[in-house]
């Protein structure tokens, strides 16, 4: 028998569902409300798209059943996802572990895919935002906003996405749709996002990119620590390494929990390195008494963070050195190794380039198909798993699409 399948929502775990319905025999129907398919993968790694990643710590996935994430991804792996783009033409690159395009154009991804879905005959359908399934007998049935018709399929893959990174006017409605089906779901909540801090006034140091080491620390024990630039907003921090620290302030948190986070503004000393780099700057300080703190920190931070350490300790910028203890300099010095801000929240969804969250992967099969559903699948950032930044949410997006797929021909 030939299986009509509809899948909702073109994106790259939607579409990769269907690539691989049709190739296995299915007539593959894609109903995507936007204008154009796979408007988001365009957008990935600043238009690069890092789509997978050649290193994988598959410890790294946030979700309420890590061990479920780690068996899809050994189902179709990184290697898998890097062959599967070959054999459609396209060539890969690997910076650090993150793999991309070689030509770094998402745009290449997303014609490969929407080229290969045109040979299988895949129906996309653009501009049509699916307002309601439900299920009659053994055959599932989908609204279509604004159309009177419903259209009748054996199977339904629903890859719509969550709540992050929407761009204007665009809302989310997979939790809704699945709502008739009684599927437990984890609310939505932002990941890979921006820190939004408490205790300063960040205006004045936004837009300032620097090395350091970042912990989370709960109630001021140390969680979860990462490396890399960090980048000052008008609200707090931002950067690849705080992304991956936003993943952990929901899970394993209680309510009256205390999250705050620490900033090592010197991470190339380490604790013997720092001990010499203060005695020098001790030194340069008698050698340039007649400088300001500021200035003699000019030697060695950017200003405005100069301006900023010395505002948390209470000392006026333009004091000159010889006022200034030993004692006092180390206590300066010590707070660029540890400056502690509590967390006041997430930046929101829009800023967000991935959710936490969504439908509980104890509802799923492994094939990723609802398990008091028959013939209803669920794949990518839908369910409950989010990676850290450098390529893991693709390659998720695409091994459950791909798996799904498979399944939801046969
Ligand atoms: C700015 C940005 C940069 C990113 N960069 C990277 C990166 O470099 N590497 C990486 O691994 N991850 C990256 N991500 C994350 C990655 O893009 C997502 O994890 C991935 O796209 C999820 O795929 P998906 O198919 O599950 O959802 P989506 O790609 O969001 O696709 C869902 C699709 O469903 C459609 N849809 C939703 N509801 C309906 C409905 N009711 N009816 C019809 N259609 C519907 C949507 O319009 C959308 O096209 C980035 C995210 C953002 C926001």
């Amino acid at each position: 028998m030939r299986y009509d399948v509809a899948v909702i929502g073109a994106g790259a775990s939607g579409m990769t569902a269907a690539l691989f319905a049709a190739k296995n025999g299915a007539r593959v129907t894609v109903f995507e409300k936007n204008g154009e398919p796979l408007r988001k993968l365009l957008r990935t790694g600043n238009g690069k798209c890092n789509l997978t990643n050649s290193s994988i710590d598959l410890n790294e996935y946030v979700s309420s059943d890590v061990d479920f994430v780690k068996d899809k991804l050994f189902s179709f792996s990184n290697n898998d996802l890097i062959h599967f783009f070959k054999t459609l033409g396209l060539v890969t690159k690997d910076k650090n572990g993150y793999v991309y395009p070689l030509n770094e154009q998402a745009s290449s991804v997303s014609k490969v895919l929407l080229k290969e879905a045109s040979v299988y005959g895949i129906n996309v359908k653009t501009d049509c935002l699916v307002n309601m399934i439900a299920k009659d007998n053994d055959k599932f049935l989908i609204s279509i906003e604004g159309e009177k018709q419903r259209y009748e399929f054996d199977r339904v893959i629903v890859s719509t996405g969550s709540k992050a990174g929407l761009l204007k006017g665009e809302k989310e409605n997979g939790e809704k749709l699945l709502k008739p089906f009684d599927i437990s779901f984890l609310p939505f909540v932002p990941g890979l996002c921006k820190l939004v801090l408490r205790g300063y006034d960040f205006e004045s140091v936004k837009g300032v990119r620097n090395e350091a080491k970042v912990s989370l620390l709960k109630n001021g024990e140390g969680i979860k620590e990462e490396y890399g630039e960090i980048l000052f907003w008008e609200k707090g921090i931002s950067g690849i390494c705080v992304f991956n620290l936003s993943n952990h302030c929901i899970r394993n948190i209680k309510e009256n929990d205390r999250l705050s986070i620490k900033i090592d503004l010197l991470p190339e000393y380490d604790e013997e390195g720092f001990e010499e780099f203060k005695e020098f700057v001790a030194v340069s300080m008698l050698l340039n008494n007649e400088k300001t703190i500021c200035e003699l920190f000019n030697g060695f931070l950017k200003d405005k963070l100069s301006n900023m350490i010395l505002e948390i300790v209470g000392i006026d910028k333009d004091t000159t050195v010889s006022k200034i203890t030993k004692d006092q300099l180390f206590e300066i010095l010590e707070k660029l190794k540890d400056i502690t801000f509590e967390i006041d929240g997430l930046a929101g969804f829009d800023s967000a380039q991935v959710c936490i969250g969504g439908v509980d992967t104890k509802e799923l099969t492994n094939d990723f198909e609802l398990k008091s559903v028959p013939g209803m699948f669920v794949t990518g950032e839908l369910i409950d798993v989010c990676g850290p930044c450098g390529g893991y949410n693709l390659q998720w997006a695409f091994t459950s699409g791909a798996i799904a797929g498979e399944k939801a021909c046969c």
